[in-house]
Parts: C-alpha cells; structure tokens; sequence
C-alpha cells in the first residue's frame, strides 16, 4: 500500500526503515552464516556486527566496546534492571531498593516491580512529568546504603518530557549507585539530547524507534563489572548476552544511528509541526476542550516530535480513536505498547490526571516523513472530536 495516502502520526510506536537501511538489512539477510562461527563466511558477519557497533557507540557517545546488542528496548531494559541488581545484591545483601519513577515504559515498571517488591522506590515528577531534583537528591542520600540502582528515563514516550539527565546521572555518580536511563524514545541530535554529557549511565535504546528494523536493540554498559548475565549459553556478547545475534536488523540499526544522527533539521522540524498545532488548539474557535498535556512546545525540558493533546470531550476514547482510524489517521490513546487496551494512561494518572482524562490523552508524534499535509489533515479530523 502506498504509505503517502495514509497519516501516519505515531512514529514513537514504530518507525518506517529507510531505503539505505533496507539495502543493509537486505544484503545482510540475503548472506549465509551466523556471526559466531570460525569460517571466512561467519567473519564475514562479525565485520557487519562490529560496523554496527561502531556505529551504535559512536550515536551513543561511548566506545564500541561498551555496546551489547539485545532483541530491543524491553530486552535492553530488562538486562540493564535485572543483571545489576543480581549482582548488587550477591555482592551486599542489603542492596534490595531500586529507585525509579513513576512515568517509566511498562519494562521498566514491571522488571523493577518483580525485583525489588515492597523495596521499589518512585522519586517525584511535577505535574509535566519532570523529575524533582530536591527530592530525588534527598531520595538517594536517605536510600545510598539499600540503593542496588537507579533508573530514570530520557524521554517519556507519552508526552515527550525530557529529563536533566546529565544532573540526574551526575547525582547516582556521587552517591556511588549504578544508574541506568531508558533512552528508547531520545533521539541523538546532539541539541538537545546529549550522550556526552555523563559517562556513568546505561542506556538502553531500539532498533524500530530510530528508523531501523524490529528486532534489535543495544545496552550501553559503562562498567561490566556491575552487571551480571540473565539469559545463559553460549556465552555471546562478552558473556552477557547469549543467543546468535540477529546479524541484519543490526547492521541495518547501526545504519538507521549513522543516519538519524546526520539530520540535525529534525527537531527543528517537529517544532514547527508541534506549534501549528499547538497554535491551532490555541486559537480555533472549534477546539476550546483540546489541551496540550505536559510541557509548552519548545520548552528546552521536552522533545516536540511527541505531543500529547487532552480531550475532554463526552465521546468514549473508543469513538475518538474510530474517528481517526477510520480515516487512515495513525495516532494513539495511551502507549502503543500496551495498546489494544485503551485504558487511562498511567503517565497521565502519575501526573495527577483524574482517570476519565487518563483515557483521553491522544498522542502525535513525528518521524522522517512527516510533513505538513499530514498535519493539516489530523487537524482536520481534530474538529470532530
Ligand atoms: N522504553 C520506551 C520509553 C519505549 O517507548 C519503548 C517502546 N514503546 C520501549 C522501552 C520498548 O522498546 P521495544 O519496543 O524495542 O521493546
């Protein structure tokens, strides 16, 4: 199907693969071997696993040796939460607590939840979802002794806030605890997301939110001698993450990272698409029950290429999202990634919405190809809301 007659607005679900990255994953895929074996054809895709890596910590500001490729973000965060931990506590028994925040992806939430139990502890985020640093600092000092780590997201993956990470990653450092960031939805373009900026921090990113292709993913891994394996075998990725590696979606994701990196206009361009429609909720005379959640549009605290609009509206979330779908407009209700529920988002409820308005958060966001046509006809549909 011809993807220009659909709108596509939900870029932080999925993004579409690039030509360029198609060609890499097609050479890639359409060649023999596994990456483990000892023959000229196996070394043939180390070399493509090992560009990829150069890749991937040259986006992420880091050296290729500390890369681990996963399956994606939720493997990513997985390892990240789980093997610290178990290593944590072998070390000191009484390192039981995590530290996180409420308005973190479900593979966050649930990986902490499942390990630490009744020792899961929220630090406070305001009502645009933005970390208090007070209270996180005193969190931290109070839990230094019990802290096994510390994990807080770069991006939010429903309203787009963007946390100070570089002090956040700069607090865990002084109080000498591990910390991770779940930097799925934070894109590379040096302003304003910077990896240079903090050389402590484990960061998991994906594959498909870059512009690559499903089924990959990386951890960046500051120090290996915090972190244990979780899933055993044949010993790939320096030990800590058996399994033959899925060769093309990686060497297409270490071409989608050479790629979004280059192009710096694209913040600028998701502002420009988020203030006309900002502007339009603003001032159209037809859209007075439409709000933007979290914070203003070119705020230096949040990325433009996701926008979430609350609708207060009496139609039920499943009538609003009809509206759209049967429009060929892609946005979503709550995360796509727990989607087909269209529950009330648990962003919106940990940034004090009632639970009727939680359901009611619909979310843009942008990619590659968006462009303003794609923009006038959400508007369009925005009316009927
Ligand atoms: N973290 C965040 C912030 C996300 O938005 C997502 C995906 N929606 C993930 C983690 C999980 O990534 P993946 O889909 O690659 O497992």
């Amino acid at each position: 199907m011809n993807d220009k007659k659909r709108v596509y607005l939900d870029w932080a679900a999925g993004w579409s693969a690039r030509s360029e990255v198609i060609d890499q994953f097609a050479k890639s895929a359409s060649s023999f071997g596994n990456a483990s074996s000892y023959h000229q054809v196996g070394l043939e895709r180390q070399k493509e696993i090992e560009d990829a890596r150069e890749k991937i910590a040259a986006y992420l500001q880091t050296r290729p040796k500390n890369i681990i490729f996963t399956s994606g973000g939720t493997e990513s965060n997985n390892l990240a939460l789980q093997g610290i931990y178990k290593k944590a506590t072998e070390y000191d028994p009484n390192k039981k607590a995590i530290i996180t925040t409420p308005i973190e992806h479900p593979s966050i939430i649930e990986t902490a939840e499942s390990l630490a139990g009744k020792n899961l502890l929220f630090a406070k985020v305001d009502k645009n979802g933005l970390l208090d640093l007070n209270f996180f600092e005193k969190l931290l000092s109070q839990n230094q002794t019990s802290a096994a780590l510390v994990s807080v997201q770069y991006v939010n993956n429903e309203i787009g806030t963007l946390q100070n990470i570089d002090r956040i990653a700069a607090l865990c450092k002084k109080q000498k605890i591990a910390f991770h960031t779940d930097a799925v939805q934070a894109h590379n373009f040096k302003t304003p997301i910077d990896f240079s900026k903090f050389d402590n921090a484990f960061i998991s990113i994906s594959a498909h939110k870059i512009g690559g292709v499903s089924g990959a993913g990386a951890l960046a891994v500051p120090d290996f001698s915090i972190i244990a394996p979780t899933i055993f075998g044949g010993g790939h990725e320096k030990g800590l993450r058996s399994g033959s590696l899925n060769c093309a979606a990686i060497s297409a994701f270490g071409s989608a990272a050479e790629i979004i990196e280059r192009d710096k206009e694209f913040e600028e361009r998701s502002l420009a698409f988020a203030k006309k429609i900002v502007g339009a909720i603003q001032t159209d005379k037809e859209l007075p029950h439409i709000q933007l959640n979290g914070l203003p549009v070119g705020d230096k605290n949040r990325v433009n290429y996701i926008l979430n609009l609350q609708i207060d509206s009496s139609k039920s979330v499943d009538e609003l999202a009809y509206i759209f779908d049967s429009n060929s407009v892609a946005i979503s209700f709550g995360s796509a990634c727990s989607a087909k529920v269209l529950g009330p988002s648990s962003v919106l409820l940990a940034i004090g919405k009632s639970d009727a308005r939680a359901k009611h958060g619909l979310r843009v966001s942008f990619g590659y190809k968006t462009d303003i046509s794609d923009i006038d006809a959400f508007l369009k549909l925005l009316k009927l809301v």
